[in-house]
């Protein structure tokens, strides 16, 4: 057997295992929260692992794959194609990658400046097309996080979804690590707050809730999450 071959089946075996268990832990947060089974979106967080782990997914059934730099999208999307599967950009995104992360990421999570959301928009123009992007907002104020302020997310997020060619379908946002179950509701509590406010005052915004991982994503979905962005859960740790 070749090492990709043993690889891909490892990764096989190891969802076969942890694919039911993060299933069930949604539906059982969806249940909890008197919300639909399947209202939530899994989306499979690849990064760090290699191509053979997304491969992995998509023969699993998964079919929403994400990956942190735009690096790692150029390498497995045009291994792994794009029937199928929608590629989400979930990690901070540099003004000068704009370009490359509009040809292969399907939904953009991390527009977390005006000033990107505009490169975004003329680079979207220039093409004649337009882009399905998420705003992040920094709800809970972390140094170590990017995303819109979130006293001047209102504005700005409404801003950015007036832009030609910015089809904003929601908000996204990262809690901060920690196991405090109130800072953690508190956190996607506000982000589902400030994309309440945002549709009240007419801004042109989609309804998608980004929030929830491996260790929070039970909170996030009673609070409303539409997406949860799950890595270690589906592949385990990652590798250095
Ligand atoms: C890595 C990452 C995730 C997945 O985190 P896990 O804790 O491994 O589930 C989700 N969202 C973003 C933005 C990430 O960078």
């Amino acid at each position: 057997m070749t090492t990709e071959t043993a690889l891909r089946t490892r990764y096989e075996a190891l969802l076969a295992e942890t694919l039911p268990r993060v299933r069930a832990r949604i539906a059982g947060a969806e249940a909890a929260a008197g919300r639909p089974e399947g209202s939530v979106r899994l989306v499979a967080v690849t990064k760090g692992h290699p191509v053979e782990a997304a491969q992995a997914a998509l023969a699993a059934g998964l079919t929403d794959l994400g990956e942190n730099r735009v690096e790692a999208l150029e390498t497995k999307v045009p291994l792994l194609g794009r029937d199928g599967v929608t590629w989400h950009m979930i990690g901070h995104l540099q003004r000068r990658k704009a370009a490359r992360a509009l040809e292969v990421a399907d939904l953009i999570h991390s527009v977390d400046t005006l000033r990107l959301g505009e490169r975004l928009s003329r680079l979207a123009g220039e093409r004649g097309r337009t882009v399905p992007v998420l705003a992040q907002v920094n709800v809970a104020r972390e140094a170590t996080k990017s995303g819109f302020d979130p006293d001047a997310a209102v504005d700005e997020v409404a801003a950015l979804s007036r832009l030609p060619g910015v089809d904003v379908r929601g908000l996204m946002t990262m809690a901060p690590l920690v196991d405090d179950e109130a800072v953690l509701s508190a956190t996607f509590a506000g982000l589902r707050r400030l994309l309440e406010r945002l549709r009240e005052g007419g801004a042109p915004v989609g309804p998608e809730l980004s929030m929830g991982m491996t260790h929070d994503l039970e909170i996030a979905v009673r609070e409303g999450s539409t997406m949860v962005r799950v890595g270690t859960a589906l592949f385990g740790p990652r590798p250095e």
